[in-house]
């Protein structure tokens, strides 16, 4: 017999071409990860098939889900569970996927930002782990950010709070589709080196960067653009923990000491010594993961 003590939870990481989705049970262990095509190109109802599919497989499997979590890029009303918009659904408006959810499904849902889902996951189960102020960016496309103040996920009056890819590095710098000049992910994405050298993805810039003048010359850009962010970050949220995750991370790791010598020297003395920076324990599979744990999380 099915109980609520072994009901399991599913995450979904709605992505652009992706749906990742997570299965935990309630201790928190993660059962099984997996992905599907998201058909997000085709539009919202499509998506909506892709969901359902997946939720119709688990199901089909004998496994019974007590709670889905989804976690989706953009402007998202927590409270409502309605995806204002979306970078990755451009023809996204207000769908209120926890409504439809709740009345397709027939399981409690909740649905978040995606970097609020991986803030999350990264605190509850990962690197952040008993942190009180934490600071996660995931460094792929753009830029999402996601914040942990005094112990409390932070999301601001509409929550929209803590979209760290939008606060300027350069204030006469290059014009980004939210409207402002010279965002930190126009400079540190995988997008923007994709606009510098339009044949190599970021992973092949960061690995040829050794052996080629011009990669090297972008990736010595990036990472100071990069440590200039991390900087005005430190500094305005004092964190214990600042985690880099995202696909642009990985090219990071032969440069994680030199970046954090790098913050520690130019930002205040009382932050420096506090702060540590690190990568995420989860990568890209932290979205999902976070999103099965949002049941958890309507009181944070
Ligand atoms: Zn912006």
């Amino acid at each position: 017999m099915t109980t609520s003590s072994n009901l399991i939870r599913c995450g979904l990481d709605i992505g652009g071409t992706q749906i990742k989705a997570v299965l935990i049970d309630q201790s928190g262990y993660i059962l099984e990860e997996f992905d599907t095509p998201s058909n997000a190109h085709l539009g919202p109802d499509h998506v909506k098939a892709s969901v359902l599919n997946v939720i119709e497989t688990i199901k089909k499997r004998g496994q019974a889900i007590g709670f889905v979590g989804i976690g989706c890029a953009g402007s998202v009303d927590s409270d409502l569970g309605i995806v204002r918009n979306s970078p990755n659904f451009s023809a996204w408006k207000n769908i209120n996927l926890k409504t439809w959810a709740e009345q397709t499904l027939r399981i409690p849902t909740c649905v978040d930002n995606d970097a609020n889902c991986a803030t999350i996951a990264e605190w509850k189960l990962g690197k952040g782990r008993g942190i009180s102020n934490l600071v996660l960016l995931t460094l792929g496309t753009g830029i999402g950010g996601g914040l942990v103040l005094q112990n409390r996920l932070y999301r601001g009056a509409t929550g929209t709070g803590g979209e760290l890819g939008h606060f300027s590095i350069n204030t006469r710098g290059i014009e980004c589709p939210c409207g402002s000049l010279g965002c930190f992910e126009r400079y540190c994405s995988a997008s923007a080196l994709k606009n510098k050298i339009s044949d190599l993805s970021s992973r092949e810039i960061f690995e040829r960067a050794t052996t080629d003048f011009n990669c090297k010359k972008l990736v010595d850009e990036f990472l100071h653009n990069l440590q200039i962010g991390l900087v005005g970050i430190a500094n305005v949220f004092d964190p214990d923990l600042i985690l880099l995750g995202g696909g642009v991370s990985k090219g990071l790791h032969p440069h994680i000491e030199s970046i954090r010598l790098s913050v520690k020297n130019r930002v205040f003395p009382a932050v420096a010594e506090n702060l540590k920076i690190d990568f995420t324990q989860f990568g890209n599979n932290s979205g999902a993961i976070g999103a099965a744990l949002l049941g958890d999380l309507k009181h944070y």
